[in-house]
């Protein structure tokens, strides 16, 4: 996503907040954070957003509702919250297709092309390690070329 079409996406959320490194995850969820902030203003349209960043994998949207604001109104947002955080487990972050938590050091949300992507340094390691601790590979990838080349 282009940082213009995501700050254009995300311009209500900016409008409603003073969040001082904006929406701190990936585009990926830009869709689903979208989504939760329309659903909660047609509750509130005068919430505040604190924070909303990734965490531990998982999204966080820390928000302030209106004073006015009745009991079961607060308990149906805090549950529209509940319900984009559990979604996010399942969605990945830097391309929004179906993701898990992967956990490499870090914990984040991703599908199985991402998180190839970004381990793709670690794998590589890894095929020159096989590599190096077998001697004949050399020859087995000649014999290979010889029998593909008929
Ligand atoms: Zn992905």
């Amino acid at each position: 996503m282009k940082k213009k079409d995501r700050e254009e996406r995300l311009a209500a959320i900016t409008r409603r907040s003073n969040l001082p490194y904006g929406v701190e995850c990936g585009d990926g969820w830009i869709p689903i954070v979208v989504a939760l902030d329309v659903q909660i203003a047609l509750i509130d349209p005068n919430y505040v957003v604190h924070q909303v960043k990734e965490k531990f994998g998982g999204l966080r949207y820390y928000i302030a509702t209106s004073e006015s604001l009745s009991d079961e109104d607060r308990t149906r947002i805090r549950d529209l919250v509940s319900y984009a955080e559990a979604i996010c487990w399942t969605i990945c972050e830097d391309c929004g297709r179906e993701g898990t938590l992967r956990k490499h050091g870090w914990w984040k949300t991703m599908c199985d092309e991402c998180y190839v992507e970004l381990t793709a340094p670690d794998k590589e390691y890894l095929t020159k390690l096989v590599a190096s601790s077998d001697p004949d590979r050399d020859a087995k990838a000649k014999e290979r070329r010889d029998i593909s080349q008929g």
